[in-house]
């Protein structure tokens, strides 16, 4: 077999939506699965929606992706432009092979395609008017995912407009035959173009690729197709939510493929490895935040402190958490302890908010409930000039300090513990306490305190 070549063909629209990237996903695994190349063509013909800014968004959410193109936009190729609107003389090259062969005629300004077959007239229940149709043998399409499709055109069609311009089923059939292009995945929404395609395969006497049609991404509730408003949408967001690309990358690749077993959570070099048509799923699949919270969770446990600070620091500062000049040590000892509690960067200002804020809220339901076993302010009154007193303030001497003074007091020293956490953050749970107070210091943890008891 010929060396696979597959191209993700975007029409810039302003968005990057979960739809295409998980389209320009299944193609890149394919071609890196196979060692095939992977190309990116701009379907561009639209020049209203073209604009630079669409084409940046659509750029970057590939590049954040880690999704190369082996041949497109900025590194260029030897089947270029990659750009439709840059390829004119192209289309008019292969709009006179059509024409030489008599596949073509001219009605109303129009340039149209002709099929082949008998001719005959017929009422259209669309049109509500009588006109020409064919009987075209029915082309039949053996979809990697699908399986067998069959469907005849029975009507000729538009393929240059009046006003010049080249319709999308000419120029994507143009393109994918100019490029050498082997096997079409995308959405399952063209499936019913597909017809027409092959017909223009046909009739350019070249083989069709092979066709993968996947199938859609439907919202989180209901019935429909995940729409460009719906939480979870756009790849942009995810971005400055602080989600990791390689989260979202292994969520999106489990959107209609899976690898035959329970595994969720994989490498990006097992899913070039595993990917294939078979674990294509036939049916339609459903975005699932909370699978993509749970996997990005598990990626950012992964993270080292150094680059899960890197990612946190600008999410806590645009929360309002902490300044530019936040000491580095103390935001990194905090971010330790804090990041195997982290479920997503952007719930990080309010799991740890409190240890940079001397503001914070104090959770009235934990107040209430820890003042009915005894009350907070004896409890740390109690412990407090131990606390001003202890050297180092670590989390071994605090153990061993809050321990003698329960024993001397006839006490657990748990009994302490609701009330000294409650005082310096506010809530009910948290890190391990011990480390926490370390980390906070003595002057935050003494300070809190007091302003606590009053
Ligand atoms: N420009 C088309 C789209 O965005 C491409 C369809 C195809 O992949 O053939 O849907």
């Amino acid at each position: 077999m010929s060396k696979v070549r597959v191209r993700f063909a975007p029409s810039p629209t302003g968005f990057f939506h979960i739809g295409s990237a998980r389209t320009a996903l299944f193609n890149w695994l394919y071609a890196r699965h196979t060692g095939g190349t992977f190309v990116l063509r701009i379907e561009d013909t639209d020049k209203e929606r073209n604009t630079d800014e669409a084409l940046r968004v659509l750029l970057d959410g590939m590049k954040w992706m880690g999704m190369d193109w082996d041949e497109g936009p900025d590194v260029g190729g030897p089947y270029g432009p990659y750009f439709q609107s840059q390829r004119q003389a192209i289309y008019d090259e292969y709009l006179k092979k059509l024409q030489d062969a008599g596949r073509t005629y001219e009605k109303d300004g129009a340039i149209w395609f002709k099929l082949e077959g008998e001719r005959y007239t017929a009422y259209d229940d669309y049109l509500k008017a009588e006109i020409e149709k064919v009987k075209a043998a029915p082309v039949i399409i053996d979809d990697a995912v699908r399986g067998r499709v069959e469907r005849a055109e029975e009507k000729d069609f538009v393929l240059v407009r009046k006003d010049g311009s080249p319709v999308f089923h000419f120029v994507n059939v143009v393109d994918d035959i100019a490029m050498g292009i082997t096997h079409v995945i995308r959405g399952e929404d063209h499936l019913s173009n597909t017809s027409k395609h092959v017909e223009l395969f046909k009739a350019f006497g070249v083989e069709p690729p092979k066709f993968a049609h996947i199938p859609l991404i439907l919202k989180e509730e209901g019935s429909g197709k995940m729409s460009k408003r719906d939480k979870g949408a756009l790849i942009e967001e995810y971005e400055s939510r602080g989600f990791l690309a390689s989260a979202v990358r292994n969520y999106i690749s489990l959107l209609g493929w899976n690898p035959k077993d329970e595994r969720e959570k994989m490498d990006i070099d097992e899913i070039i490895e595993l990917f294939d048509f078979p674990g294509i799923n036939k049916g339609n699949s459903r975005f699932d935040e909370k699978k993509l919270s749970a996997l990005n969770a598990e990626y950012l446990r992964e993270l080292n402190i150094e680059s899960f600070t890197f990612l946190a620091r600008p999410l806590l500062n645009e929360a309002g958490a902490v300044s530019e000049d936040v000491d580095e040590d103390y935001l990194q000892a905090v971010l330790t302890l804090c990041q195997p509690k982290a479920r997503s960067l952007d719930t990080l200002a309010e799991l740890c908010g409190y240890f940079f804020l001397d503001d914070y809220a104090m959770d009235e339901k934990t107040g209430v409930k820890i003042a009915k076993k005894a009350d907070p302010k004896e409890l740390l009154a109690e412990v407090l000039p131990i606390l001003e007193a202890l050297e180092p303030f670590d989390a071994d001497s605090l153990k061993s300090a809050l321990e003698a003074q329960a024993e001397a007091q006839g006490k657990k020293v748990f009994a302490y513990f609701p009330a000294l956490r409650y005082a310096t953050s506010g809530q009910a749970g948290g890190p391990d306490l011990l480390p926490m107070l370390a980390v906070m210091g003595r002057e935050r943890v003494v300070t809190r305190i007091k302003r606590f008891i009053g």
